[in-house]
């Protein structure tokens, strides 16, 4: 139960499908860094050394079709002033398009296939466990990753729950990162 345990809970307001509400506190570039390679960022690591080498391309090929618009929104970053940069095998994307995107949806981070965008490369550090969650579903669930994510969120609607909060994913990844369910 790593970040939550040393994060203070009212930092994190989460709303939409795999992404972390906009955080707009002015106490946001204070977050301290996370942590790049924590205890999961470890455990991640050490399975990805496991993996054979087409284990990984099979890994990359199965969940290619969600990556592919991560590459997309990735260009779209790059072409207006973000950055981008290669994570625990994932390709990170901040500022730029990220960011007004996530401006404009609502959220910190969203994980597609093997690409992760951020609104910031701080918010990226910070948040990395939990996106990570999401490649690993993504790897897991290949094409079928988006469409059922839409089908657990309204599953957690029809039960009473919050599409966001009480969606499957959500919470595989909140215990995966080590996060309170
Ligand atoms: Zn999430």
């Amino acid at each position: 139960m790593g970040r939550n345990r040393r994060r203070r809970p009212t930092r994190q307001r989460e709303k939409g499908p795999h992404r972390r509400h906009v955080r707009r506190d002015p106490t946001q570039a204070a977050i301290p860094r996370a942590r790049s390679v924590g205890d999961r960022g470890r455990a991640d690591q050490q399975a990805d050394r496991g993996r054979s080498i087409p284990g990984r391309i099979a890994c990359y090929a199965w969940a290619s079709p969600t990556t592919l618009l991560g590459l997309i929104a990735g260009v779209l970053t790059l072409g207006s002033g973000g950055g981008g940069r290669v994570r625990r095998g994932a390709l990170e994307f901040h500022g730029g398009f990220a960011r007004w995107f996530g401006d404009r949806i609502g959220f910190n981070a969203m994980t597609l296939g093997h690409v992760i965008l951020g609104r910031s490369a701080s918010v990226l550090d910070d948040l990395r466990d939990h996106e990570q969650a999401h490649v690993r579903q993504a790897e897991r669930w290949g094409p079928a990753f988006i469409p059922a994510y839409l089908v657990a969120s309204y599953m957690a609607h029809r039960r009473g729950g919050h599409y966001y909060r009480d969606n499957w994913f959500e919470q595989d990844a909140r215990r995966a990162a080590g996060e309170s369910i």
